[in-house]
């Protein structure tokens, strides 16, 4: 058996093999010892190996399934080897074989996959500073392909796919690939183009790729072969619902790099954690497969206008007379038929997948008589798209019983009346009741004892029961087959024969349903190219319906895009976070145009600066997936990126520091942003000494206004910063502003023209709780600071250069200083962690 063992694992060093015995899935040796400590089970022995004994463990094959969801979740693979001979007549071990590989891109069951998430599989190939990608959501079939320059996109891409899996060509270094969870490397000819072609070519049963918009791409279809190789290597079976792969052009998209898309919090809020981000207010889908589309959609803005415009107008018309609470009510009964046709296709559907297809497709008349009544062009062609099938209808209703059991291999699943042959058999078995009566009753009145029983039992099949005290007249034809207590059991030839037919006709009754249960599949899978557009068409149409319902219950306006340069917002809201706040949130208007590309936004800390910013890039951002947006008013020209720099976080994966995050992220603002971009620059310069900081935010400033030209809101803590717009007229300065109230600071979180004029860094740290001492110690150090400064941003002259800035390191070269004493003796346990460190930085500043 060991030798068998080894031989499977060999062929599997990089899995976990799950070793078939009995009723349990073993493992062996190292193996062992990694999925004891990842699963928390018991590590034990079996055998000795050179005369130590060899670590094993073991999870039950009715279990198998929690166990592997965790595995996969760890990033792990598993090979699983089931018994393939038959153990009755084999000698020696049964024989073995590998049926399937789990791994973590390549999930299908439904009890591996999270509902509401893409599960993708990567593959990525390198050609000096180009990337060539592929990748596939092998639950429903989607199979993409993409081409990227430069490691910024890279990384933007993989933040955006999030894949469970990456294949990667092992002479790829780049630690964003090699040191993802699930990364795997690839020996360089896997990805070789022209045997990827052919492979591709066999997959969809095409001559060439051109059709797919794949031309010139050979990095990508390079990428796209491994993967598919990898995919039939792990799944061991045909895959027939991949049926095509298409071609994902960067131009198609609004470009979102990493920081963007973990600024705007798409999905991912800043902790990492799911709550509170966008995705999270505006998913209200009905089915799990509209939930992952609308996902989907929010991490690729379309630049399509056209495309755009028909989205707005299926969500006007679902939002007029409420039109989108029927069209709800009637995807209701849909499944998760994406998923579901992949595992009809990969023939491992199981009962109630079929029962939810029925379901699903039998709700399909009253989804499409409800889209009738509004009238959009997309809504009546995704109706069309969606189609109908009466003939599947009345094939599943006929097929199978109404609450199937979880698994076809002990029958019960096929309904009665739908084959012949299966009744017949059927009958056999259940007949067997009347058939034993009859025996029973026939035999007490032939003995005379009345209390003769006909009984089963699975160790001696059918017997005649006699009580021990009238055995002995028991006829001469009855075979003495069990001794009990109080009785004895017989057997007579009759009953024998009885025994073989019936259970003959149980066994065959369930062959015969399994085939029947296989056809069905066959059946299905004739179809499986429409109904996968009709799963395609129905996620649409559920994503279409939840945005009119998050429209009209969020009050969000139709966004129009026009063609003049111009970004206009009346009255802005922060989606997410007029969603968590417990006092009214100000709304907001923001102007850009051809005069005013930017706007330099001053005011006090927890001004309101970083959600402004945010709430803008926000609408530009839904305004791009079609949806409608949170303001009473907006205006757009399309636009081709939204660049954010925000914050800031050491990047201690890759050891860069603030201050480079910060430098990087603004070089690739200034390297790649566009006439048509939208970019936000909060605090640039933060990260360093005064005097570089000022001249860096000023310099970058100037950049972007005059020669990237891109719209931009620069928020930013140097007030020096606000006498550019007389410098550069196509900026100009906004302002949020506080009050004092009863000596504390009141913000007002309304944007007003022109530069802030006052700082309430001190009133801040006041409420932030700084103690009374620091102060006033503070206040005077500022009153001192202020007299001899003159006015900010005075001195001025034409050129563009940072001003000599009046400000001093106060603690450069000092050793002892009694704020900074105090400073360090504060105590910041009650402030949350922002709150100390925006205060502290706060005093510092001002000091
Ligand atoms: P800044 O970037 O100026 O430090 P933030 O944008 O982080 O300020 O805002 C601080 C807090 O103020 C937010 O967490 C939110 O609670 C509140 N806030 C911001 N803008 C608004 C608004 N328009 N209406 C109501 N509350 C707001």
């Amino acid at each position: 058996m060991m030798v068998q063992y080894l031989a499977i694992k060999a062929e599997h060093p990089n899995d976990l093999v799950f070793y078939r015995m009995g009723d349990f899935y073993e493992l062996f040796y190292d193996d062992a010892k990694q999925a004891a400590e990842l699963l928390d089970i018991t590590l034990t022995a079996r055998g000795k190996s050179n005369g130590d004994p060899i670590p094993m463990c073991g999870v039950p094959y009715h279990a198998a399934e929690g166990y592997l969801a965790r595995l996969v979740k760890a990033g792990v693979s598993v090979a699983i080897a089931e018994q393939i001979g038959d153990p009755a007549t084999s000698k020696g071990p049964v024989e073995r074989k590998v049926v399937r590989v789990v791994t973590p891109g390549t999930l299908s069951d439904e009890a591996l996959l999270e509902e509401r998430v893409d599960n993708l599989l990567l593959a990525v190939a390198q050609r000096g500073d180009d990337y060539g990608l592929a990748y596939l959501d092998l639950a429903s079939g989607r199979f993409r392909v993409l081409e990227v320059n430069g490691d910024e996109a890279l990384t933007g891409e993989l933040q955006r796919l999030a894949p469970a899996e990456t294949l990667y060509c092992d002479s790829i270094g780049h630690t964003a690939i090699t040191t993802r969870s699930g990364a795997r490397p690839q020996p360089e000819w896997e990805f070789d183009v022209d045997s990827a072609r052919r492979a591709l070519n066999a997959q969809f049963q095409t001559h060439d790729l051109q059709g797919f918009g794949c031309d010139g791409l050979d990095l990508a279809i390079g990428a796209a072969g491994c993967l598919l190789q990898y995919v039939k290597d792990t799944q061991r079976s045909n895959l027939p619902h991949i049926r095509s792969m298409s071609h994902e052009s960067r131009e198609a998209s609004v470009i979102l790099d990493a920081a963007t898309r973990r600024n705007l919090e798409i999905d991912i809020n800043m902790a990492g954690g799911d709550r509170n981000t966008l995705y999270s207010v505006l998913d209200k889908g009905i089915t799990a497969m509209g939930s992952r589309l609308l996902r989907r959609w929010l991490h690729r803005p379309l630049t399509d206008i056209a495309t755009l415009e028909r989205r707005q107008d299926a969500i006007a018309a679902l939002c007029g007379n409420y039109h989108y609470e029927t069209v709800r009510e009637a995807l209701k009964p849909i499944g998760d038929m994406e998923r579901i046709l992949t595992r009809v296709a990969l023939r491992s559907a199981r009962p109630r997948d079929l029962t939810r297809l029925l379901s699903s497709l039998a709700a399909l008349p009253r989804l499409r008589s409800e889209l009738g009544h509004c009238s959009a062009p997309l809504l009546a062609s995704l109706s069309h798209q969606a189609g109908d099938y009466p003939d599947l209808v009345d094939l599943l209703q006929r097929a199978i019983i109404d609450n199937p059991p979880v698994v076809i291999r002990d029958g019960g699943v096929i309904a009665d009346g739908y084959d012949e042959e299966l009744d017949q058999l059927r009958n056999i078995s259940t007949g067997a009741a009347d058939y034993l009566l009859d025996i029973e009753q026939r035999e007490r009145e032939a003995t005379g004892i009345p209390s003769l029983k006909v009984g089963y039992n699975r160790v001696h099949g059918y017997y005649i029961e006699i009580g021990r005290a009238q055995s002995d007249k028991a006829p001469a034809e009855y075979i003495r087959r069990q001794t009990l207590k109080n009785a004895e059991r017989f057997i007579t030839p009759e009953l024998k024969e009885f025994e073989d037919k019936a259970l003959s006709s149980k066994s065959r009754a369930l062959a015969r349903e399994k085939a029947l249960y296989d056809e069905l599949l066959e059946q299905l899978n004739e179809q499986l190219a429409p109904l996968q557009d009709t799963a395609a068409a129905v996620s649409q149409i559920d994503v279409l319906s939840c945005l009119a319902e998050r429209a009209d219950s969020l009050s969000l306006c139709r966004p129009q895009f026009c063609q003049e340069q111009v970004f206009e917002v009346a009255q802005g809201r922060h989606l997410v976070v007029e969603q968590v706040l417990e006092e009214p949130f100000i709304a907001n208007d923001t102007l850009l145009d051809e005069s005013r590309r930017m706007l330099l936004i001053t005011g006090p800390n927890m001004g309101g600066k970083s959600t402004y910013m945010r709430q803008n890039a926000v609408i530009a951002l839904l305004a791009h997936i079609g949806s409608y947006v949170p303001a009473s008013a907006a205006r757009l020209a399309p636009m081709d990126r939204i660049f954010t720099r925000i914050g800031s976080s050491d990047d201690l994966a890759s050891g860069r520091s603030t201050f480079m995050v910060e430098m990087t992220e603004t070089a690739n603002i200034l390297h790649n942003a566009t006439p048509r971009s939208l970019v936000l620059m909060d605090e640039v310069g933060r990260g360093t000494s005064t005097f570089d900081g000022l001249s860096l935010a000023w310099a970058a400033a100037v950049e972007l206004a005059r020669n990237v030209k891109a719209f931009t809101l620069f928020a930013t803590h140097y007030f020096e910063l606000t006498a550019l717009p007389e410098l550069c007229p196509t900026m100009a300065n906004v302002h949020l502003d506080a009050t004092e109230h009863q000596d504390h600071v009141v913000f007002l979180h309304h944007i007003q023209e022109g530069p802030a004029n006052r700082s309430f860094g001190l009133q801040v740290a006041k409420l932030a709780g700084i103690p009374a001492t620091v102060l006033r110690a503070a206040g005077e150090k500022l009153g001192e600071l202020e007299a001899g400064r003159g006015q900010p941003g005075g001195g001025l002259t034409g050129q563009v250069a940072p001003p000599a800035s009046p400000q001093v390191d106060l603690f450069a070269g000092a050793t002892s200083h009694p704020v900074i004493d105090e400073l360090e003796e504060l105590d910041v346990d009650d402030l949350s962690p922002r709150q100390a460190l925006e205060t502290l930085y706060e005093l510092k500043r001002k000091l």
